[in-house]
C-alpha cells in the first residue's frame, strides 16, 4: 500500500470523515459507483445485467468484523438468501464472503459452522462459496477454516494477497486443494514485517504468483486485477493453459475495460458488493486511487 493510501485510509478512519462519508449526497453518491446497491434486488439486478453482457459474478454483501453471534448469524442468513436467489434467477454467480462477517473474531466455531452451511446450499444449486483474504491478523484461521470446508464440500475458494510475504508457502498448502484461487494484490495496512511495502514489490510478488498459479493443474486461478501489465501478463500465459481460469474485477472499477476482456472471449467475473455497510469497503476503493477522492471532493462542492 503507497504512502498516499495509508494516509487516506488513516484519515477515513477519523470520525467526522465517517460521518460526512455515510451521511450526506455526495458521500453515497461515491458509493454508487463501487456498491450494487442497498438490498439483495439491487445485487440481482446489476448481476442479471452484467450476466447478460457475458460477464459471471461473486455477490459481496458487505459488512465486516461482526461482533457479535446473532449478526453474525444474521449475516449467514442474508448468504443463504443471496445462494437462493442465485438459483431462482439463474444468475452465473457464486457468493463471496468474509469470515469476520460470520464471527470469526470471536467465535471460530461459529465461522466454520457457518461457512458449512454456505458450502453445502451452494452445491446444492451447483455453485461456489468464495472467500475473501481480509487483514493478517485473521490470515492463520481463514486458511485453517477454507481448508477444512474445502476437503469436505470441493466447491470453495479462497483468495491470496500478493503483499504478503507467507503468500508462496500458503500456496503450496492450498493448490493441492483445487477450487479457486483468487490472486489479488492485498488491500490493508500492513507492516513490513510481513509485507511488501512498495508497488514494484508487490507488483513482482503478484507476477510471480501468477505464472505459478496459471502453469499449477487442479486449481482454477482467478486472477483479480485492474492493472493492465498484469491483466497482459495473464493473457499470455492464458494462451499456454489448458484448464479453466478467470480474470476477476470490482464492479464500477475500469468498466470500459471489463467489457473489452469480456468481449474479445476471456472469462471475466466482477465481485458485486451490495447491502448498507458499506464504508470500510468504499474507504479501501477510495485508497487505491487519488482520482476517487478528487471525484468525492467535487461531489461534496457540488460538481459532481
Ligand atoms: C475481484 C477482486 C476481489 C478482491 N478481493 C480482495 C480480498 O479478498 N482481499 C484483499 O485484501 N483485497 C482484495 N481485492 C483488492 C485488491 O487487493 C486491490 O486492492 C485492488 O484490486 C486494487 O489493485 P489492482 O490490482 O487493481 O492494482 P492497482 O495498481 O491498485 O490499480 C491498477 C489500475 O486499476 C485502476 N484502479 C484500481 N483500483 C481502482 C479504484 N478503486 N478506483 C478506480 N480505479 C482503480 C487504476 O486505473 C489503477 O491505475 C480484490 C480485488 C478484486 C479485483
Amino acid at each position: 500500500m503507497s504512502a498516499f493510501s495509508k494516509v487516506v485510509v488513516a484519515a477515513t478512519q477519523h470520525r467526522l470523515v465517517t460521518k460526512t462519508v455515510t451521511e450526506t449526497t455526495p458521500g453515497r453518491a461515491v458509493a454508487e459507483r463501487f456498491v450494487a446497491g442497498d438490498d439483495l434486488d439491487a445485487a440481482a439486478g446489476v448481476a442479471a445485467d452484467l450476466n447478460r453482457r457475458g460477464l459471471a459474478v461473486s455477490l459481496d454483501l458487505l459488512g465486516e468484523e461482526v461482533h457479535d453471534r446473532a449478526s453474525a448469524l444474521s449475516a449467514a442468513d442474508r448468504y443463504v438468501d443471496s445462494i437462493d436467489r442465485i438459483g431462482s434467477d439463474g444468475i452465473a454467480g457464486n457468493i463471496s464472503i468474509k469470515l469476520t462477517q460470520l464471527g470469526l473474531s470471536f467465535d471460530r466455531g461459529l465461522a466454520a459452522e457457518s461457512l458449512d452451511r454456505l458450502a453445502a446450499r451452494a452445491g446444492e444449486i451447483g455453485s461456489t462459496v468464495s472467500v475473501d483474504m481480509e487483514a493478517s491478523e485473521f490470515t492463520d484461521a481463514t486458511v485453517d477454516l477454507y481448508e477444512a470446508a474445502q476437503r469436505v464440500h470441493g466447491n470453495l475458494g479462497l483468495c491470496v494477497q500478493a503483499y504478503l510475504h507467507r503468500t508462496p508457502e500458503d500456496l503450496e498448502r492450498l493448490i493441492p486443494l483445487g477450487g479457486h484461487i483468487r490472486l489479488c494484490k492485498g488491500a490493508y495496512l500492513e507492516p513490513a514485517s510481513i509485507a511488501f511495502q512498495t508497488d514494484d514489490d508487490v507488483d513482482a510478488a503478484f507476477a510471480r504468483l501468477l505464472e505459478l498459479l496459471m502453469l499449477a493443474d487442479g486449481v482454477t486461478p482467478a486472477i483479480a486485477t485492474h492493472d493492465t501489465r498484469l491483466i497482459d501478463l495473464t493473457l499470455k500465459l492464458a494462451d499456454r493453459r489448458s484448464g479453466p481460469w478467470e480474470m476477476q474485477m470490482l464492479y464500477g472499477v475500469r468498466p470500459g475495460l471489463q467489457s473489452e476482456l469480456v468481449d474479445a472471449g476471456n472469462p471475466v467475473r466482477i465481485y458485486v458488493p451490495f447491502g448498507s455497510e458499506w464504508y470500510a469497503y468504499l474507504t479501501r476503493r477510495l485508497a487505491e486511487r487519488p482520482a476517487n477522492l478528487t471525484f468525492f471532493v467535487r461531489a461534496l462542492m457540488g460538481r459532481r
